[in-house]
């Protein structure tokens, strides 16, 4: 069983994923809980790169001096194949193992977050990115996606560390991620729960576990 979780940044996505996994092991499931981006070694160089960027022209050979690290300097080209390639790494080296002997895969993250970042939030063509996610998936998509929905002024201010470089965005393009997964969860509903994440993290958990139990039924 495969289920990611998503949402704009600060919803609550992390103590979620908590409480399925806590959940799952006290049924007895074999559970693996996973992020993107950085769900591997590999995804960790490469997280480090999207949210903190990369310090200018520090060329091989050049003894030029150490530059500051340059936050707006990564195209959305480059970002969105950045993220395709760290879930690329994921599927390969983590995911599809882990399905493959049988275990629940719970991930803080996937294919939808570039649609809604990368399509919705840098306006990249949102066809062009799920061509490009399911490339890199080789079409794995999750059997169920929980979308933790909230007001982004108001999940960012649940954040306690100092906005990286992608939560440091802007109102406008959190609003457009957050209309974009609104848009994917309503193009695919059998795949979707949209669940309000303005409420208590138990009222939140009670709507996830009482889905849960259905999926697992079925
Ligand atoms: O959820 P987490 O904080 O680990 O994600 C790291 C950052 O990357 C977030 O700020 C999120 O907004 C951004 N992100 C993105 N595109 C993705 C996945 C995450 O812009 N496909
Ligand atoms: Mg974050």
């Amino acid at each position: 069983l495969f289920i990611s979780f998503e949402g704009v940044d600060g919803v609550g996505k992390t103590t979620q994923v908590g409480r399925l996994r806590d959940y799952a092991l006290s049924l007895g499931y074999d559970v693996v809980v996973t992020r993107e981006p950085g769900g591997t070694p590999l995804g960790r160089a490469l997280r480090q790169l999207l949210l903190h960027g990369v310090s200018s022209g520090a060329d091989d050979d050049a003894a030029a001096a150490p530059q500051p690290a340059s936050a707006a300097d990564i195209a959305p080209r480059a970002e969105a194949l950045i993220f395709a390639a760290d879930r690329a790494q994921h599927v390969a080296e983590k995911i599809r193992p882990a399905l493959e002997r049988g275990a629940v895969v719970i991930t803080d993250r996937y294919l939808d977050s570039s649609l809604a970042y990368q399509a919705g939030g840098r306006e990249l063509t949102p066809a062009e990115i799920r061509n490009l996610s399911l490339w890199a998936t080789d079409n794995l998509l999750p059997e169920r996606t929980y979308l933790l929905d909230m007001d982004p002024s108001q999940s960012h201010e649940r954040l306690t560390h100092s906005a990286d470089r992608m939560e440091a965005a802007g109102d406008d393009f959190q609003k457009r991620t957050r209309r974009a997964f609104l848009d994917l969860a309503q193009a695919e509903p059998e795949r979707f729960l949209v669940v309000d994440a303005a409420r208590s993290v138990e009222e939140v958990w009670r709507t996830i576990r009482a889905d849960v139990d259905a999926v697992l039924a079925r």
